[in-house]
């Protein structure tokens, strides 16, 4: 079985192309049992150029609602958002991912320096250790603050648009901020993300020393997801990255539904 627990349409993401009848049209096609939408919520984005903002959760519900009466039987479709983590917003995160019928909750750090990735100019002139360092530091916070969610996404966002296509986010960057990362996940029970978009976009598997020291950590809580926002990226990469997190000894996958977590065996 194949889960893509990371999407977005157009519908309410400003970055995504995809509407909601491709979205459950190639998923049926692609043979996915069950996607999880989770459009971009970024609660105070500092950013004043950028467009990817919030959206009224009441008509996102009742959306969603009309989506599951069109979706296919054989796709179990899911509401899920993303929020965009910020140090000042924790508990006001917090109190929105509850107050909303969501099934699942990812939680990202889109910022580096208070400017998203996409559009910063200094994330890439820093040397890598550096530059891996600090973006951990603030995943390892964004977990230990918050505490309404599910998933962390995405550790390795901050290469996702990197021009060098050789750096990886690797486990010896940053041994510390990483274990500082895990150690709160694990205690926490929450789950792992690993983002296939880093990989297609680069070309490059995930550092197998990250999987490794989550699972010697007592680890066990993993989401493979697309973060697809067109139709062709959808599920893309999900069946070559569960037979990687196989070969690195990987044994479960998880999914959220109705805020409960569910395993599954690869
Ligand atoms: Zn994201
Ligand atoms: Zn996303």
């Amino acid at each position: 079985m194949y889960t893509d627990l990371h999407t977005h349409t157009k519908v309410f993401s400003p970055d995504a192309e995809m509407s909601i009848e491709e979205l459950m049209d190639t998923a049926v096609k692609k043979e996915l049992s069950m996607v999880a939408v989770t459009e971009h919520f970024e609660y105070k984005n500092p950013d004043p150029n950028d467009n990817i903002q919030t959206f009224d959760l009441g008509l996102y519900t009742k959306t969603f609602s009309s989506w599951k009466e069109r979706c296919p039987s054989d796709l179990d479709l899911l509401m899920g958002i993303e929020f965009g983590y910020q140090t000042h917003t924790a508990s006001e995160i917090d109190e929105i991912a509850g107050s909303a019928p969501f099934d699942i909750v990812l939680l990202s750090n889109h910022l580096f320096r208070g400017v998203d990735v996409f559009y910063s100019d200094v994330v890439y002139k820093l040397p890598v250790k550096e530059r891996h360092a600090e973006y951990m530091a603030k995943m390892a916070e964004m977990v230990e603050k918050c505490n309404n969610f599910d998933v962390a996404a995405h550790y390795d966002y901050v290469n996702k648009r990197n021009p060098d296509s050789v750096t990886n986010m690797c486990y010896d960057d940053c041994p510390s901020e990483f274990d500082r990362f895990f150690e709160v996940l694990i205690a926490k029970e929450k789950a792992l993300e690993i983002n296939t978009s880093t990989s297609y976009r680069r070309n490059s598997m995930p550092d197998a020393k990250v999987i490794d020291r989550y699972l010697k950590m007592g680890g066990k809580l993993i989401t493979v997801s697309s973060d697809s926002h067109t139709k062709d990226n959808l599920g893309r990469l999900i069946p070559e990255m569960t037979d990687f997190l196989k070969a690195v000894g990987v044994r479960e996958l998880c999914y959220f539904k109705n805020r409960k977590v569910n395993t599954f065996s690869i």
